[in-house]
């Protein structure tokens, strides 16, 4: 990995940049900034210092004497991409560069081995390592579970105050519970943190229903089929099976429970991906397959429902160490959400505009707009008329440096080759 950073100095080595982060034109490209506006063809985007300082018509934009300038006649730019569901630690560093190659270059990492986790990041920040931008959880807090790794295990209300004020203090970007926390001490934690200002994004426990978790304050809610858990929790819950509660879901209980979300300015992470290649196609038991896939289907249906009802939506796969691959799975989950009704447009902002909206940075990140950081992917083939395109990556520029697709993949393997 550290090989990567020959091609830093590679373009550092650059006239006149030898003491500044290099720089970059992108000429005759079709921008898709992903603020919703319909996309500029013809576009000059130039980098400078790691940021977008110039976007507008290549006739216009004054290109700087000396930079890198790539004509990209035919090719689409999009923002770097964010997996706002992934686990880094289950993962392990071979995800970075299947992450890049695969256009994202941020991760909302959803509870892992913060120690290690903080060890990459800064070692990415400073240029040692090729990686996404990450925001960590830190460890789970769960309820008491066999055979799991880094979490807090909290049983009390007591102890859900103590880990919020533990997390504080090791500086968490914000907190992710697990589905064993007792509810006592779920709602004891989301007071705490309120208190302390730090955002929670819950997987559901047992014992509590979405409409109460939104309620509470989450600031986002996580996997599709905690839903139907939901709706088999709930205080007067009278669905039975997976398939009734699906049914009450997608009927005018559904309806009501998703204005809680929008009421509450809760944010919603389907992870529809994670569904279907682990627990549809993971499964070895073929006879549960087609079951399954018809809860699979509803879910869409359900997230279908949401999106028209105004809940916000993030993309984020669930990539850890089990059915799911970092990178590519985030495709999936776009045209998943496609499926789903939305717009090409709608989709790619799952993964760019939504989570600089959650994390309060849409100065920093989520758009091509001057000021954002120059993370982009350059695309071959033009994603608003099929998302599927958004998989056609030509090169990604990562912080304001232009990484080539088959120079990620080339080292990515010589590293892996070294490592044997
Ligand atoms: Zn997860």
């Amino acid at each position: 990995m550290q090989k990567w950073l020959f091609f830093a100095f590679l373009f550092c080595s650059l006239p006149a940049f030898s003491q500044k982060r290099p720089s970059l034109a992108l000429t005759h490209i079709t921008v898709i900034d992903c603020t919703g506006a319909p996309a500029k063809p013809n576009s000059t985007v130039v980098v400078a210092q790691g940021h977008i300082t110039a976007v507008g018509p290549s006739d216009f934009v004054k290109i700087p004497e000396g930079i890198r300038v790539v004509d990209a006649t035919g090719k689409f730019l999009i923002p770097g991409l964010w997996d706002m569901h992934g686990h880094l630690t289950d993962a392990t560093d071979d995800a970075f560069p299947l992450l890049i190659m695969n256009g994202v270059t941020g991760v909302r990492d959803m509870g892992g081995n913060i120690a290690q986790i903080d060890r990459w990041r800064s070692q990415i920040e400073n240029g040692a390592r090729v990686g996404p931008h990450i925001i960590r959880a830190g460890p789970f807090v769960d309820g008491p579970k066999e055979g799991v790794t880094n979490r807090l295990t909290v049983r009390t209300p007591e102890e859900a105050q103590q880990a919020v004020r533990n997390l504080k203090a090791k500086g968490v970007d914000f907190i992710k519970v697990h589905n064993a926390l007792p509810p006592e001490a779920f709602f004891a934690l989301m007071d705490e943190a309120h208190k302390e200002h730090i955002p929670v994004a819950v997987h559901l426990p047992k014992g509590v229903s979405s409409a109460e978790a939104s309620d509470a304050g989450a600031a986002s809610l996580e996997h599709v089929e905690t839903m139907s858990e939901s709706a088999m929790w709930r205080k007067g819950a009278t669905a039975k099976t997976v398939e009734q509660a699906v049914d009450e879901i997608l009927g005018p209980a559904g309806q009501e429970l998703f204005q809680h979300f929008v009421k509450n300015g809760t944010w919603y992470v389907p992870t529809l991906v994670a569904y279907e290649r682990g627990f549809v196609l993971w499964s070895n038991d073929s006879e549960s397959l087609l079951p399954r896939f018809q809860i699979h289907e509803k879910d869409i249906e359900i997230v279908r429902k949401m999106h028209k009802a105004g809940v916000q939506i993030m993309a984020g796969s669930d990539f850890s160490d089990w059915a799911l691959v970092p990178g590519i799975d985030l495709h999936n989950e776009l045209a998943l959400l496609v499926e789903a009704g939305f717009t090409p447009m709608e989709a790619l902002q799952t993964a760019t505009l939504n989570p600089a909206k959650f994390m309060g940075k849409t100065d920093t990140y989520g758009t091509v707009q001057v000021g954002r950081v120059a993370d982009l992917v350059l695309l071959d083939m033009n994603p608003l008329e099929d998302i599927s395109h958004t998989r056609k990556i030509h090169a990604v520029v990562l912080g304001g440096k232009l990484y080539p697709l088959a120079s990620i993949r080339a080292q990515a393997l010589q590293d892996a080759g070294e490592r044997r």
